[in-house]
């Protein structure tokens, strides 16, 4: 029996900025029959605790938090998803009559992208950048097998932190490169991720990059998910390598997004394209 109110689920954000999620994700409950809705609230840090007791007591579903909520949001929750406390950061929250667990579907929104066209146990990847989405990307392609995760960043302090924390608490090899000019990618790198924003619309750049060493059939990842086919992705497409755009991520963290909240599988291509016609 449905209740007066569709349930709720939604985004904490620091900025009323028009969220895509918010369409990929009504698209994808209207499409399955689902009585519920997602809405994106804006929400200042010093708020962030009333927004989730609020959300507590509405009988929200779950949510998801945007920088800065969400490392400040581990403060409220009762539990953390294994990756999301070796990341330190959450972005999927899931209300269980009041119980929250927090988990971190960056990272494994990613690496499902990645399954659909590599399998990421035995691989060698190369993350270009050292910061949330990359620390996502790092954790949990580690955790899903990977051989060895090298970690190129411009700020070296930071790019040894994350390999550090990759080789403390999982079993992949680590290491880190600084990020001074045109990078090399090594022989054998079996996967090559942009995690930083360069790229983002309306930036048509690309990560400094030495392309002649990106041979063909690696797989060469953005996270860049606006516009769908960047600059990077299409000068590594011209090398012969396999591109695996942004928008696989998003929607692939959203798929995982609404299991945890709803247990359902919802229709991957119907976000897709909701994601499409509103970036
Ligand atoms: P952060 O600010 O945490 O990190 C940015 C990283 O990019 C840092 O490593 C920074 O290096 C590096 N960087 C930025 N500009 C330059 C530059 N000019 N030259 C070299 N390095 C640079 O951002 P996030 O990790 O949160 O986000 C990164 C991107 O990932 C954004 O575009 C975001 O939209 C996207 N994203 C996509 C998702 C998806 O599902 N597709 C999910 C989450 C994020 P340094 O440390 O030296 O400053």
């Amino acid at each position: 029996m449905p209740g007066f109110l569709a349930d709720l689920t939604g985004s904490f954000a620091t900025s009323a900025a028009q969220n895509p999620t918010v369409a990929v994700m009504e698209a994808a409950y209207v499409h399955a029959g689902l009585d519920i809705r997602y809405i994106n609230c804006e929400v200042p840090p010093e708020r962030l605790g009333d927004a989730v007791r609020g959300a507590i007591g509405m009988g929200w579903l779950g949510f998801n938090c945007s920088i800065p909520h969400k490392i400040a949001i581990l403060d409220y929750l009762d539990e953390l998803a294994p990756s999301a406390e070796i990341i330190g950061a959450v972005n999927c929250v899931i209300n269980d009559d009041g119980r929250l667990t927090g988990e971190n579907t960056d990272g494994q929104g990613f690496v499902n992208a990645l399954r659909t066209i590599l399998d990421p146990a035995g691989k060698r990847f190369v993350i270009l950048g050292a910061g949330g989405a990359a620390r996502a990307i790092a954790v949990e392609s580690a955790l899903a097998g990977a051989a060895a995760v090298e970690i190129v960043n411009r700020t070296p302090s930071r790019g040894q932190a994350l390999a550090c924390l990759v080789s403390d608490r999982t079993a992949a090899n680590a290491g880190f490169t600084e990020w001074t000019g045109a990078y090399a990618v090594p022989d054998g790198t079996d996967v090559l991720v942009n995690a930083t924003s360069i790229g983002f619309h309306p930036s048509t750049q690309s990560p400094d990059v030495d392309f002649a060493t990106v041979h063909p059939g690696i797989v060469v990842a953005d996270v860049v998910a606006n516009p769908p086919q960047t600059e990077f992705l299409q000068r590594a497409l011209e090398r012969g390598a396999q591109p695996l755009q942004g928008l696989g991520m998003l929607v692939n963290q959203a798929l995982t997004n609404a299991r945890l909240w709803t247990g359902r599988d919802l229709d991957a291509g119907v976000m897709r394209r909701a994601l499409e016609d509103n970036l």
